[in-house]
Parts: C-alpha cells; sequence; structure tokens
C-alpha cells in the first residue's frame, strides 16, 4: 500500500539542521531530498501555510489570508484571530465556504482517509479538514470524518514539548502501525512555541532543537519499520516557516494615521509578527492613493505590496485587502550570532512581542527559510535540489505519491521524473 507521512516542525529554521545540534535530521538527509530553495508563503504564518499546504493552493484560491485577518460581513470589516477554533465556521456562515478551495483530507475521503494530529492553534489544525471529511485531533476539540466529537484525551495536552512528545508517541502506535490511512499528518507546536520566548542561539533553543530533532527521529525511525514490512511510503518532514529575531516594534495603525489622518476610521491594519496586512474600507477607495504614496516611504518596511501587485505574491483583494506589508529586516546577527533581525507590527489586542525574541510573518531571508526534506519514490537519496519550491508543493506530491489527480492546485508535484 503506498501512504504518505508528514511531520511539519512549526517554525524550524533550514540553518539549524546541522549534524550538531539536529542529528536526527541532518542524518535523514542522507537517505532523502533536500530542498534548499525552499520558501514559505507571505504572510509567513502558521494559519494562513496551513491552509496553504491543506489545499495545494495560495492565498488567494482558498481564502484564509493571514493569522490574524479581516472578514468583509455585511455590517462591515471585522478582524478576526483565524486561530480561533470557530473562525472558520464563522467563515463559512458568512461566505459560504470554510475554504474556498478542497483539501487533501477532502480529496482523500474514501481514497484510504486521513489523520491528522496538531498541537498548534485550534484554528490552523482545523484549516487542514475544516469540513471534517476526515480525522482530525486538537486538544481542543478531535474530530471523526462526518463531524461526530470523539473523546481521544487530547483535551490535556499542552502546545509545548511535553505535549508534541505525547502526540508524536500516539501518532506512531496509533496512526502509523495501527489505523494506517493514506494520510497521517503530525503538526507539533516546536521549535516554534518556544522560540518566540527565548533568543535564538541561546542556550534553551539549542536544548530545545535537541529535543524536537529527537522527535522526528522517532518518526523516521517507525517509517523505517513501516518500509521494511512492506510499505511503500512517502514521508515528507519539514516546516511552515523559520523566525527571525525581533530587534524593534511599530504601531503600524498609528504609525499610518500620523501620515494619513482620514485613515483612522476607514482602514483596519492586522498586525501578523513581521508582517502586516492594510485592509481599506470599500466604500472609501479614494483612501489607497494616500496609503500607495506614504507606505513605501516609511523607515520600517522591507516590501509594500499594494492592490495591483496582490496577485504576483499570491492574495486578491478579498474582504477589501490592500496592502501587505513585509516589516523591515537585516542579515545581522543576535547576540548569540544568529543572523536575521526584523522588526514587528504591534498586535491588535495582546502583549508586543519580546525584543530579542522569535518571530516570523514577513518576507525577511530566515522567516522565509523553512525545511523540506522528503524521502520516498522519485526522491533521490542524500540529494540537493536549489529550485525555488513552496509549501503549496506538499499537497501535489503527496497526492502523486498516491497515485491521484492533483488537479486545481497552485503548487507542483516534486517527484523528479
Ligand atoms: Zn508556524
Amino acid at each position: 500500500m503506498r501512504r504518505a507521512v508528514v511531520l511539519i516542525l512549526d517554525g524550524l529554521r533550514r540553518d539549524f539542521v546541522t549534524p550538531e545540534l539536529m542529528p536526527h535530521l541532518a542524518s535523514f538527509r542522507s537517505t532523502a531530498t533536500w530542498f534548499d530553495g525552499h520558501r514559505s508563503v507571505f504572510p509567513s504564518v502558521t494559519r494562513c501555510v496551513s491552509a496553504c499546504f491543506a489545499t495545494g493552493c495560495l492565498p488567494a484560491r482558498h481564502g484564509l489570508q493571514a493569522n490574524t485577518m479581516v472578514l468583509q460581513e455585511p455590517h462591515g470589516q471585522v478582524l478576526h484571530d483565524a486561530g480561533e477554533p470557530g473562525f472558520l465556521d464563522h467563515r463559512r456562515r458568512v461566505t459560504g465556504r470554510s475554504l474556498d478551495v478542497p483539501t487533501l483530507a477532502e480529496r482523500l475521503a474514501g481514497q484510504g482517509g486521513s489523520v491528522i494530529m496538531g498541537n498548534v492553534s485550534p484554528g490552523a489544525t482545523y484549516a487542514h479538514d475544516p469540513d471534517r471529511f476526515g480525522f482530525l485531533h486538537h486538544r481542543v476539540g478531535s474530530f471523526a470524518p462526518g463531524g461526530e466529537a470523539l473523546s481521544d484525551g487530547f483535551d490535556s495536552l499542552r502546545p509545548d514539548l511535553a505535549g508534541d512528545a505525547a502526540m508524536v508517541d500516539r501518532f506512531i502506535t496509533e496512526v502509523l502501525f495501527g489505523r494506517q490511512p493514506a494520510l497521517a499528518q503530525l503538526w507539533t507546536a516546536e521549535p516554534d512555541h518556544a522560540q518566540h520566548m527565548m533568543e535564538l542561539g541561546s542556550p534553551a533553543h539549542l536544548a530545545l532543537l535537541r529535543r524536537v530533532d529527537a522527535h522526528a527521529g522517532l518518526v523516521i525511525e517507525a517509517v523505517e519499520r513501516l518500509r521494511a514490512a512492506g510499505e511503500d511510503v512517502l514521508l515528507l518532514i519539514g516546516s511552515d516557516h523559520g523566525h527571525q529575531t525581533v530587534d524593534g516594534v511599530v504601531d503600524v495603525a498609528a504609525e499610518l494615521a500620523a501620515v494619513l489622518p482620514e485613515a483612522a476610521e476607514a482602514v483596519t491594519v492586522a498586525a501578523n509578527g513581521t508582517a502586516a496586512l492594510v485592509y481599506v474600507d470599500p466604500a472609501r477607495p479614494d483612501l489607497i492613493a494616500g496609503l500607495r504614496a506614504a507606505l513605501p516611504q516609511a523607515a520600517w518596511v522591507d516590501r509594500v505590496v499594494g492592490p495591483d501587485g496582490l496577485a504576483e505574491v499570491g492574495h486578491s483583494t478579498a474582504n477589501g485587502l490592500a496592502f501587505l506589508i513585509g516589516m523591515r529586516s537585516s542579515e545581522e546577527t543576535n547576540a548569540h550570532g544568529v543572523p536575521g533581525l526584523s522588526l514587528v507590527a504591534k498586535p491588535h489586542v495582546g502583549k508586543a512581542d519580546r525584543l530579542g525574541f522569535g518571530q516570523h510573518g514577513g518576507v525577511g531571508r530566515w522567516e522565509q527559510s523553512p525545511v523540506l526534506l522528503v524521502q520516498g519514490d522519485g526522491f533521490a537519496a542524500g540529494s540537493v535540489r536549489q529550485e525555488p519550491t513552496s509549501v503549496i508543493d506538499a499537497a501535489p506530491t503527496i497526492l502523486r505519491h498516491l497515485g491521484m489527480p492533483a488537479d486545481g492546485m497552485d503548487g507542483r508535484a516534486l517527484q523528479a521524473g
């Protein structure tokens, strides 16, 4: 039987995969293909990337624009946290669709099925299967195909290393060796969760990476045993984005109000770590010219994409999205010699990021350097591929391995030949 096994180590930077820090992953490189030009999407945030991963499509097609995003609702523009468990149900009520294109879970229903475990936000995990075609396991709520609630004990897990460890154990024993779906997927909380609260390259961070690597080692070893038993497994291990070190916080809404006072009531800024999305009330298109003139002048931006350029970065003007901002980044090093510093956008609610800790969302070099390693039919052992690849390429690659069409996807299957 042909099966796909996916392990996503949230937030793992490519340059941290070294024999010293992550020996299991480094050793896995010699038996898999390493994608050296792999990139996240923009914004490089987990909920958006999860929808890209699940659908093989860019945000313009699936509709989940960012971690924090605006929905155009009947009474106006409303800012939402897409990490909330009910976000995609709410989007279905407002727009008629949870996501606008089918997920892997939907495509695999009746074709061997899927079991998806996630230890990140509920919204990110549910984006893999918002309409409950397969099995979905998360601490906030787990579901069987059709949406029946499951009591699986995952509600006691935390989004940390211990929670990941418990999930890895159950993934291997219950899913890989027990239920054996066509797609078995585990998306861990670490190293992302802790990187937001520590300095990249610090002793605590290096210890964290070793623990994350040990989790990967367990899955790699389990898949070797499946293959020894005759299974034809595609094993994809990767991450959704990397991290930069925060070197400043910018209140983007206040900055815009300072240069364009009339923007205050008709412009909504959705902060997404080292990115920000600027939404303009459709009744006030006159504001766009002012923003287009002001934004590129700001000292705190790396990249500003306006309404005319959104399609080029995989977005549309849905919900009144007008500008996508990558906050200023540099390749300078932090206190531990780790390169990649970025400004962050001050969040709408909650505390601003701590200076010196990890964050992501923008187009900085290191947040755009996620990991992709693929082992199995069509992937030469020990090879390094340099061409640009994207998180949207995972879904078509998985479907090709399973002998299924990947019609209607923006990504492409990565098998050689
Ligand atoms: Zn993430």
